[in-house]
């Protein structure tokens, strides 16, 4: 590249990199991809490395974030808040190391601290008060956002330190508040927040501090700024563990090494399990102990040098969505699903999204041929999170969800007030044919060997149409199938035969009832005994039971009365297929149908809402063990915040993990 051209793209590069950004740090609504932003900043850190002679006086190299909004007052730091330093491999890891060891001659320790996703806050105390919450702003001058942080419980109002003191720190929003503030959107039809750092960003930069009240915020503390009275400590592990017993809320995960090597192995192992934690992260903090050090190692105009942060590979990816299809599930509902170009996202292509119904597809506004982004947080299906409007050429199709059924065209319809679609002809193929992958599926009758596969290949035959249909299928005929081998057939067979003898609940479960789960299926068969009783029951007898709702026993009584049902029964009942409860009595049922019956469960970390012993009796009520070591017997691990080596075990063995969120939502109302 000739100097010209090099100057020409520093100078696009630089305005591109501002204009992200503006929308990032002050509009808190990205456009660009964090991945994208960091490889064109990149970019230019090499040409400017390269090229000092053409570096920019508004490179946003020689600045952190951007300027506050002019509807805050504004609050100067007394001493600049930086931002940091990226590494995005190993080998960056090494040169930060070199860096460090190039500079000294003692032996170097590393703190490892979680990256929390959140956004840099500054807590000023005096005498022992807190007097003033700020933003980063662009270091030097920052937002005053006393109210909105004052809001957050974990945030102490007074401590026990005489001198002025600076704390800082990051404010998060956790998943949990996150999907429920989405969700509250979604229903309201607002804009969504594209993550929950914005999220984050966005209620506590509002100047009515009600909104930030009641948006579940959180705070991580993990720095200072001055410090008047600083203690006599050297390090900066020994300043966490103070700031902690001052009363501030610091994150208990962080380790000590002295090999980079071993930093690096908790840099994988954190890559694997971020998507464990209650709240997101997008990198690992490694920072040099000695203060001392970290004074003589100084800074950039924009970075610490004895510090820096590991990115973690993206988990969000751009790409186009080339298609809309709509899928029938067994009770009618009508699923759109997206059909993107092939992406990398977290270690695995992803080609299809859920879009899950057509009141998101309106939310998103997707049309056909829109670049979207696409998220995924570990296991959890992706998502199509938001479409980029900005790049839309015009010939992008918008999407009209049908009036009919793609799979049979009859009429769709909104139950109630139920936001799906559904289709409601009873011979609809596409709900005949999942309601046959119900019937056969593991909870039901187990019918081992007949998978998603082998239904849609006997429907498409003609073989099967309905669930009775099943039980009649010869032998010579499915012979003649493709991949149906001899050996094949005899399994299938035998299964089928086998599923005769279920016991009832398993039957009444496979019949797919509405709202009719396993458990509610087992205690319908209990009480009943023989599907002769069932059909014979009134609505008050079956409301009666414990457990069985309004809504649950009016499903039952429905169902029952329709008019191919009494035929299905009797045509079972002549096949052979069991008609009576073989499962254990009553009262049994009910301690094996509590949440956790059976079941050993540790408890470990601090837990909000709950004492131990709160939990515990919680636990032992729906039937659960509470047990002290974490072993492979373990069921369930209950992670309260600052959770330790009972985590990391669990995580070791594989054991199911909770967090206090989810035994929250888990034991709400049982
Ligand atoms: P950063 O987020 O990469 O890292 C610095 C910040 O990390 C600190 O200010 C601090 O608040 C935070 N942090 C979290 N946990 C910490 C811990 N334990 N110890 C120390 N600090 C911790 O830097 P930044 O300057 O806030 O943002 C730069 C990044 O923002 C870019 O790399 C890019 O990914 C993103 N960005 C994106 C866009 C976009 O348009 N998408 C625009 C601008 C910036």
């Amino acid at each position: 590249m000739s100097n010209e051209k090099i100057k020409q793209r520093i100078k696009t590069l630089v305005e591109q990199l501002n204009s992200y950004a503006h929308e990032y740090y002050v509009l808190d609504s990205p456009t660009a991809l964090d991945q994208d932003y960091d490889e064109l900043y990149q970019e230019l850190v090499t040409l400017e490395n390269k090229h000092p002679e053409f570096q920019l006086n508004d490179s946003p190299t020689k600045r952190v974030g951007d300027t506050p909004l002019s509807e805050f007052v504004r609050v100067r730091h007394n001493m600049p808040m930086y931002s940091l330093g990226n590494a995005f491999n190993e080998s960056d890891l090494f040169d930060f190391n070199r860096r460090i060891k190039e500079r000294t001659s003692e032996p170097v320790e590393y703190i490892c601290e979680l990256k929390i996703d959140g956004l840099a806050i500054s807590l000023t105390y005096e005498a022992g008060q807190f007097v003033q919450g700020a933003t980063r702003g662009d270091g030097t001058i920052g937002e005053d956002i006393t109210a909105n942080l004052k809001t957050i419980n974990s945030i102490p109002l007074s401590i026990k330190e005489s001198g002025t003191i600076e704390v800082r720190g990051e404010a998060y929003m956790p998943k949990a508040a996150f999907d429920e503030l989405n969700e509250s959107r979604l229903k309201n039809e607002e804009a969504l927040f594209a993550n929950p750092r914005n999220a984050a960003a966005g209620s506590l930069r509002q100047l009515d501090s009600k909104v930030a009240a009641r948006r579940h915020l959180d705070v991580f503390m993990f720095g200072y700024g001055r410090w008047e009275n600083a203690q006599e400590q050297t390090t900066h592990s020994e300043r966490l563990t103070y700031l902690s017993k001052l009363g501030f809320k610091t994150n208990q995960e962080w380790k000590k090494f002295t090999r980079i090597e071993d930093v690096l192995e908790y840099v994988a192992y954190w890559t694997e399990h971020r998507h464990d934690l209650p709240y997101e992260i997008d990198g690992i903090v490694i920072k040099v102990n000695h203060l001392q050090l970290q004074t003589d190692l100084g800074h950039t105009a924009r970075n610490p040098r004895w510090a820096i942060a590991y990115k973690f590979p993206a988990i969000e990816a751009k790409t186009t969505l080339t298609d809309i299809e709509l899928s029938v599930g067994r009770t009618g509902v009508v699923t759109p699903t997206a059909i993107l170009d092939p992406v990398l996202i977290d270690g695995s292509t992803v080609g299809r999204a859920t879009l899950h119904n057509a009141d998101q597809i309106k939310l998103l506004d997707v049309r056909i041929g829109d670049k979207v982004i696409l998220k995924k947080a570990g296991d959890i299906i992706p998502k199509v999170v938001r479409v980029i409007t900005e790049e839309r050429t015009g010939k992008e199709i918008p999407y009209e969800m049908p009036k009919t059924c793609p799979a049979c065209q009859s009429d769709l319809v909104h139950l109630d007030d139920e936001v799906a679609l559904r289709c409601l002809n009873p011979d609809c193929p596409a709900q005949l044919k999942e309601g046959l992958i119900h019937f056969v599926s593991r909870e039901a009758m187990d019918v081992k060997g007949l998978g998603e596969r082998v239904i849609e290949q006997l429907y498409n035959e003609s073989l099967i149409s309905s669930i009775a249909d099943i039980y009649t299928l010869e032998r010579s005929r499915l012979l003649t199938l493709e991949r149906m081998g001899e050996k094949s057939v005899n399994n299938l067979l035998e299964a089928i035969e086998a599923s005769k003898n279920n016991s009832l609940e398993k039957l009444i479960f496979g019949l797919g009832i509405r709202h009719i789960g396993t458990k509610a299926a087992s205690i319908l068969a209990a009480n009943f005994k023989t599907m002769d009783a069932l059909m014979k029951a009134n609505y008050e007898e079956i409301v009666a039971i414990d457990e069985i709702g309004e809504i649950m026993a009016a499903s039952v009584i429905k169902y029952l009365n329709e008019p191919h049902v009494k035929g299905l029964l009797n045509s079972l009942t002549n096949m052979g297929i069991n008609m009576t409860y073989k499962g254990p009595a009553l009262e049994q049922l009910a301690d094996e149908n509590l949440l956790f019956a059976n079941k050993k469960i540790v408890l470990t970390g601090k837990l909000a809402s709950y004492t131990r012993r709160e939990a515990k009796e919680i636990i032992e009520s729906l039937g659960g063990e509470v047990t002290s070591s974490v072993s492979k017997n373990t069921d369930i691990v209950v992670a309260g915040a600052d959770a330790g080596s009972k985590y990391d075990q669990a995580v070791k063995l594989d054991v199911e993990i909770w967090d206090e969120e989810t035994l929250k939502k888990e034991t709400d109302g049982k």
